[in-house]
């Protein structure tokens, strides 16, 4: 054990999700198996371990959401669910050779970077270890966010987040007051609703819904795709070139947008009869500026006799009585959060100590930023997979994640060409150039100007979180590290490194 205490690793890689487990694959295809992926949990998945709440499923589909390097002629829907998803992720985990490079239990409770030694330190539930580079995969949605409910200590029945689902809690016969009407809770309402005695549904902004073009992947469909692989790329292909295309109308024309808002409320008017209830789900704001949602069932659900509809967020809890913004009363036994998670205000932030001794969050407090979504400046040798600005509204994050890998592995490959003990870090003002590019873009887009208030902004109104083009523009961004880009440091005493201005020639 203090021999593991004292390990030495060329890159400690934080989360063993999708980001987690596709650096772990990218890197010992470069050969590279000097690493260690720190999990604070014992299993692997991230959010698809962490979200097991009922219903749960992906509103991408399938054969696009998941690696390009692991396909699965096997997935069982159009949309899989949790279970199909998590369970993927344990068989990349397994044929990847991976297990041996996780440590579980292992939550990251600092990094701190060294100047003199050019590494980081870093402190977890498990002990301590240094590495040359982090990769941070912490996700977006990873930490739960409960909002600030005066009263809600007083509450005497169940809590609980989406989240954190509790499986040994029976809802069975239960009085349900769900809060949020977000991609969680539209899932969560259509499968709880005929267990419960009552559900009230707190809306404090009503969503746009269209249908779920979901179905089983047949048999022969299944058989094709295992015997032709070519057909499984051809469909991976077409799913991702119908999203391409959906791009400019959420980044450049939201006007666009008008004709699938129409089919937006055609499919709600097939199912909910009340003009009442038709008015409170009516949403005031452009269709795409908060993510549009996906089902067939959640209409439906809301019809059903009992089921209430409270057209205002929850503001106040006394002992058992929920008390809405609107000045409604309800009583419930359990109340279960879709209230999201903290997105624009990265957890791990807080926990990253850079070179000029402040932590990330500090540097991040009037908005995150990062080089090309992986690098802040003043944190040398430190990646962010899904970091600022790299999420998507419409397509798979798989894409994204994959393409900073590329720049991961070519960030590697740099500092292998550079040679020595050498760090990289990110130049302030390339960081800046970067986002004031993406700023500018943002100016246009749905997100931006369609009226709605998203967890893509954060405190100070600004879309951090979004990025403002397609997945193969990202993809070409991220190919290579621009040297230009970044400052080379070399541990105190060494010959002074120069910033590279002409990129380091590697061989692959
Ligand atoms: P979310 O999209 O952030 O939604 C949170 C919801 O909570 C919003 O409706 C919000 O209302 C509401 N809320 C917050 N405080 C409230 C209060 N006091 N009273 C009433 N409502 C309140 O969270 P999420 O649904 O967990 O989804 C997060 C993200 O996870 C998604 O956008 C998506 O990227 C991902 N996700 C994906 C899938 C999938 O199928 N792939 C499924 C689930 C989640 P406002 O709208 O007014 O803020």
């Amino acid at each position: 054990m203090a021999e593991r205490e004292q390990q030495h690793v060329r890159v400690a890689v934080i989360g063993s999700g999708f980001g987690g487990l596709g650096a772990a694959v990218r890197l010992r295809r470069q050969g590279i198996t000097d690493f260690v992926v720190l999990e604070r949990a014992d299993s692997v998945g991230g959010t698809w371990r962490d979200n097991s709440y009922p219903g749960c499923a992906c509103d991408v589909p399938s054969h696009l959401y998941s690696f390009s390097f692991a396909p699965n002629p096997e997935w069982p829907r159009n949309f899989s669910g949790q279970e199909h998803i998590r369970a993927y992720l344990e068989r990349v985990t397994d044929t990847f050779g991976l297990r041996p490079h996780i440590r579980f239990n292992a939550e990251v409770r600092g990094l701190r970077w060294s100047n003199s030694a050019l590494h980081w330190e870093i402190e977890t539930a498990s002990g301590a270890l240094t590495a040359d580079v982090v990769v941070s995969a912490t996700g977006p949605l990873s930490d739960p966010k409960l909002p600030d409910v005066p009263g809600l200590g007083t509450f005497p029945g169940k809590v609980f987040h989406s989240a954190r689902w509790d499986h040994d809690y029976d809802l069975r016969g239960k009085r349900v007051a769900m809060i949020g009407t977000g991609a969680s809770a539209i899932q969560i309402v259509p499968a709880i609703q005929p267990e419960v005695s009552r559900l009230t549904l707190f809306q404090r902004t009503p969503p746009w819904v269209l249908p779920r073009a979901d179905r089983k992947i047949s048999a022969a469909e299944k058989w094709l795709h295992t015997k032709v692989p070519a057909t499984r790329a051809a469909r991976r292909g077409l799913l991702w070139g119908i999203r391409e295309l959906q791009v400019s109308a959420f980044t450049k024309r939201p006007n666009e947008l008008g004709l699938i808002e129409f089919l937006a409320k055609n499919h709600m008017r097939k199912a909910i009869k009340d003009p009442g209830m038709r008015a409170a789900l009516t949403p005031d704001y452009r269709i795409g500026c908060k993510r549009i949602l996906l089902s067939n069932t959640y209409y439906p659900a809301l019809a059903r006799p009992n089921v209430d509809l409270v057209p205002a967020g929850l503001t106040e809890v006394r002992g058992a009585t929920l008390v809405a913004a609107d000045g409604s009363e309800t009583e419930a036994d359990a109340i279960v959060f879709g209230t999201g998670f903290h997105v624009t205000d990265m957890p791990i932030a807080q926990r990253v100590t850079g070179a000029n001794g402040t932590t990330l969050a500090e540097e991040w407090k009037d908005g995150m930023a990062a080089l090309r979504g992986a690098s802040a400046a003043g944190f040398p040798n430190f990646l962010t997979l899904i970091g600022p600005n790299t999420g998507l509204g419409n397509s798979s994050m798989i894409l994204m994640i994959e393409a900073q890998l590329n720049y991961m592995v070519d960030f590697l490959r740099q500092l292998d060409v550079l040679g020595g003990k050498i760090a990289l870090t990110a130049r302030q003002s390339a960081v800046d150039e970067w986002t004031r590019k993406i700023q500018r873009r943002m100016e246009r887009t749905v997100w931006n100007t369609g009226g709605c208030d998203s967890w893509y902004l954060d405190a100070n109104g600004r879309n951090t979180t979004a990025w403002p083009g397609t997945t193969a523009e990202f993809k070409k961004v991220t190919r290579q590290v621009d040297l230009a880009e970044y400052e080379v440091l070399r541990p105190p005493g060494a010959a002074v490194g120069t910033s590279g201005s002409a990129r380091a020639e590697v061989a692959v």
